[in-house]
């Protein structure tokens, strides 16, 4: 299979000081980027000049530092608004990350608009972030969750979720891509059978932003959550994308200083979204950073890092599936998936399996990947996972699959 060449990746590399690292005697091999992705200088040299030249609290110094701070502030959340395509950057709040953002949703818009008997539509490939939220708010609530199933080869049941939207379901909560299959949910489509029926639209865009162009008016989708560490930015600081003026409408979620217009002993009022969901202070230079690294992935285009995953992945699963005794998961066609490739060997435990590739210096994920309800459906304890990104390379795979036949021979396979 002859690669096409997306952008010069020996020179993306470059930018990536942990890259050159050398593990256990052997060049580095990051492939857990689904659990968080490595930095580039440029993100890296963003935080060291906050640091150095700029640190102050924001929105409330009368100063120029502080103004400095505060400009760069929100010329992140603009740069986060036009990277989705928002329509502005007062539909972009700030959070921790994926796990807040829809946290921030369960309790502000959740607790106003699902009551007794509601339904909560999820999947069976969700992230555990993507369930438990609901599950304390349907607890709290009286509400009941319905999961639309996959078949074995990881795509939604379309007829279950045709059923539960029939049933009357309030929101709809799902993920761009599984962290696990790898699968690409047809979100566009699923948003616009769910609108029909009233139906709002959660969507987990985790592994989706940091890896595709994702457009949020295309999609039409109520909210969508993703991670800045994910995509090349800093730990801490998220996303949660809200349409119009859905914002308005949302009880506050954290109670505290900067996100009130007054406060007097015993009410108080809020200022207008995005503020009225930033309580405190919050993570500035996560938000900085975060800009930074939407500039580095820009510059190289999420087009071209998709296409550049596609055929990593195609060629992971071609040249892995070669492996005698491997079980792959998820779809078989590389176009419905992103760049996770989740499998077993043998009866070999995914953490042995984790521990000799870390011998070979190479970094992947064994477990449940924070997705117990999935691997229940799969009828495994675990996977060990490879997920890449714009970084990695076919002589990476070639590593990993001389890495897996090293295993097999100390297992005897
Ligand atoms: N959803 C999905 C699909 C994920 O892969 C992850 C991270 N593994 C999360 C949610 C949670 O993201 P975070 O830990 O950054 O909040």
């Amino acid at each position: 299979m002859q690669k096409t060449v997306q952008y010069n990746v020996e020179k993306v590399r470059q930018d990536f000081p942990i890259l050159q690292r050398i593990i256990n005697g052997k060049p580095f091999i990051y492939l857990d980027n689904a659990a968080t992705a490595q930095k580039p200088r440029q993100v890296i040299e963003t935080l060291d000049r906050f640091y150095k030249e700029y640190n102050a609290n924001i929105h409330r110094g009368i100063y120029k530092v502080s103004e400095e701070a505060t400009a760069a502030h929100e010329e992140a959340r603009a740069k986060v608004a036009r990277f989705i395509n928002a329509r502005s950057p007062n539909e972009i709040v700030f959070v921790r990350g994926t796990t807040e953002a829809i946290n921030l949703v369960a309790h502000a818009w959740g607790r106003k608009n699902v009551g007794l008997g509601d339904n909560i539509m999820l999947t069976e490939m969700e992230h555990h972030s993507n369930i438990v939220p609901w599950q304390l708010l349907a607890k709290e609530k009286g509400a009941s969750l319905k999961y639309v199933g996959i078949t074995d080869q990881g795509i939604l049941e379309r007829y279950e979720f045709q059923q539960h939207l029939q049933s009357g379901a309030k929101l709809f909560a799902v993920a761009h891509s599984s962290n696990v299959l790898g699968t690409i949910n047809p979100v566009r489509e699923l948003i616009r059978e769910a609108h029909k029926t009233g139906c709002c639209v959660l969507v987990d865009a985790a592994q989706s932003v940091p890896h595709m162009p994702v457009d949020v008016q295309d999609l039409d989708c109520d909210f969508l959550a993703f991670s800045g560490h994910k995509m090349c930015g800093p730990t801490g600081i998220g996303v949660l994308y809200a349409k119009g003026n859905l914002f308005d409408e949302m009880v506050p979620f954290h109670g505290g200083g900067e996100m009130i217009s007054e406060v007097h002993p015993y009410e108080s009022s809020w200022k207008p979204p995005p503020y009225k969901f930033e309580a405190g202070t919050t993570n500035i230079e996560g938000a900085i950073g975060l800009g930074a690294a939407i500039d580095y992935l820009s510059n190289i285009g999420l087009r071209k890092i998709r296409l550049h995953e596609r055929e990593i992945t195609a060629y992971a699963i071609d040249k892995l599936s070669r492996t005698k005794g491997i079980t792959i998961y998820g779809p078989s066609d590389p176009q419905a998936r992103g760049g996770v490739v989740s499998f077993n060997l043998g009866d070999v435990h995914p953490h042995d399996m984790a521990t000799l590739l870390d011998e070979d210096g190479i970094a992947v994920r064994s477990g449940q990947h924070c997705a117990q309800p999935l691997h229940e459906r799969l009828g495994i304890p675990a996977t060990t996972r490879a997920s890449f990104y714009l970084y990695n390379t076919e002589d990476e795979v070639d590593r990993l699959a001389n890495s897996l036949e090293r295993v097999r021979g100390i297992f005897k396979l």
